[in-house]
């Protein structure tokens, strides 16, 4: 099957978040299924800047063009690399003055205006003529998140605008139901979407436009990231005010829990740590252990349990939680190591933090692939406090790294992490609480620092968490079952 994949973000070129792993990964587990996969992503300046960094450049796919946006002619050129180990073709919509942003991928133009709408209509136009011109029809275009959700929304209500594409099916994957894509209502034209779809209030949200809730009425399947979150997101409380519509379409949602790149993150072989390891021999962790003690300036010779906390500084994380739980937790003798960025706020308690408790908190800012690594095998316990979370992939990077998962059960984390009661510990793999509370959180870590002391019992659960199979391979079945579903609703042949 060819499947095409459309996305804002996609590891190693430009990634901010869980976007840009999957992005980066689950094609690559569909080609290994023998299926003929691409991907499309706009030329941000990272992309650029990987490859300068390699001395490398992707090739021209095509001789540069015109793509009309509401009647004005913008020149897009069309480049053509690949994804690392694997080598599935990544064709990058360039137009530096949209997607070359020093301020990050999402940031807004010169004059500080958020021009999403106008730059990911571009995306979307340029990267469908480019399909045709180039000759690669693909029989499902995969959209994630709202940025090239303009895509099926071409596919169901304008027949694509050519008849080239009537073989196409679309799926749309939520990876974050937070991140919509809202914008003034008269950005519609920019659009190019029929009148109807105006008139039948298909984009309305709120009395704005909502590019998500069009993708979402549009997509022949809808998926996202796990199957709790595929519930939650069907409740007022966890929809995002899109429930109603996740509901009318439950038919067509499905909830599929994304793998990891092994080839990325696997303590076997990751070149980022100063030694490597495995389930049947753990003495590379003691060494990446000391390493990243070293490394936070924290005492290396402490027996004592080190938990790391590595993400987004956003609302939906809970590290406020964290943040406050903090000295009490280093009060009972743990020590904490922060990486992250994002609201100024957070960032400030951090600092205070680290000036108060030298030694026992580290705060890491910014954002750092290579510590993200150390800090996945060289703490203890890695904690994710979060308010939601589609999916979570830290929590599904610590398993692999003999780390153990403090999680609130919630979405993802709560498929993919399997909960201690002082029982199970043949299958348990991490720790569990439900009220987002700072008081919650603390117990649960406290309770995890005492199994830290029991040693057999918290050498069970890291091993049970290093043996679960999280590889994108079993999740790749499950997208292929999407795509058939999304095939057959419309009425073409698989
Ligand atoms: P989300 O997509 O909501 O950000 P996920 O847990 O799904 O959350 O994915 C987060 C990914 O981004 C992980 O690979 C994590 O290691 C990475 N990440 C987040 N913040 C940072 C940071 N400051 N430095 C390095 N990696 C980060």
């Amino acid at each position: 099957m060819k499947i095409s994949h459309l996305s804002a973000e996609c590891s190693p070129f430009a990634k901010t978040g869980g976007l840009g792993d999957v992005v980066g990964a689950l094609p690559k587990a569909l080609a290994r299924r023998d299926h003929d996969v691409d991907v499309w992503l706009p030329f941000h300046l990272e992309a650029a800047q990987w490859y300068r960094r390699r001395l490398q450049w992707p090739v021209e796919a095509t001789p540069p063009f015109d793509v009309s946006v509401l009647g004005r002619p913008y020149r897009v050129g069309i480049l053509k690399g690949q994804l690392p180990h694997g080598g599935v073709p990544v064709y990058f919509v360039a137009h530096d003055p949209f997607f070359h942003r020093p301020a990050g991928i999402y940031a807004p133009n010169d004059s500080g205006m958020d021009d999403g709408l106008w730059r990911f209509t571009l995306f979307v136009r340029a990267a469908l003529e480019a399909m045709r011109r180039i000759g690669r029809r693909p029989q499902i275009l995969h959209t994630h998140d709202w940025h090239p959700a303009l895509a099926t929304m071409l596919g169901a209500w304008s027949g694509w605008r050519d008849r080239w594409f009537d073989d196409v099916a679309s799926v749309l994957t939520i990876h974050n139901i937070q991140y919509q894509g809202i914008y003034p209502p008269d950005q519609f034209p920019t659009l190019g979407l029929p009148d109807e779809v105006r008139a039948g209030g298909l984009l309305d949200f709120r009395g704005a436009l909502g590019l998500l809730k069009g993708g979402l009425e549009a997509a022949d399947i809808i998926t996202t990231v796990s199957p709790t979150f595929a519930r939650e997101i069907q409740t007022p409380e966890g929809g995002a005010g899109l429930d109603a519509i996740l509901r009318g379409r439950s038919d067509r949602l499905t909830g599929i829990l994304n793998g990891i790149d092994r080839e990325v993150w696997n303590p076997a072989h990751d070149p980022h740590l100063s030694a490597l390891y495995g389930a049947s021999d753990l003495s590379g962790k003691a060494e990446c252990r000391y390493e990243l003690l070293r490394i936070a300036g924290f005492e290396t010779a402490d027996p004592g349990m080190v938990v790391g906390a590595i993400g987004r500084l956003v609302d939906q994380k809970g590290f406020d939680l964290l943040l406050e739980a903090a000295p009490e937790l280093i009060r009972r003798g743990l020590r904490i190591i922060m990486l992250g960025s994002g609201e100024p706020a957070l960032e400030g308690s951090m600092r205070l933090l680290e000036k108060h408790h030298h030694g026992h908190f580290r705060a890491f800012f910014g954002y750092d692939e290579v510590l993200s690594h150390r800090i996945e095998a060289g703490v203890d316990a890695l904690v994710m406090p979060s308010r939601f979370e589609p999916c979570g992939l830290s929590q599904m990077y610590s398993l692999a790294y003999g780390t153990v998962p403090i999680v609130r059960k919630t979405g993802g984390l709560a498929d993919s992490v399997v909960g201690f009661d002082g029982t199970n510990e043949n299958v348990a793999n991490g720790f569990h609480f439900e009220d987002p509370s700072p008081h919650a959180l603390a117990a649960e870590i406290l309770r995890a620092q005492h199994v830290f002391f029991q040693r057999g019992t918290w050498y069970r659960l890291m091993r049970n968490g290093m043996l679960v199979d999280n590889s994108w391979e079993n999740a790749a079945g499950q997208y292929e079952a999407a795509y058939q579903r999304a095939r057959e609703v419309r009425g073409l042949p698989w």
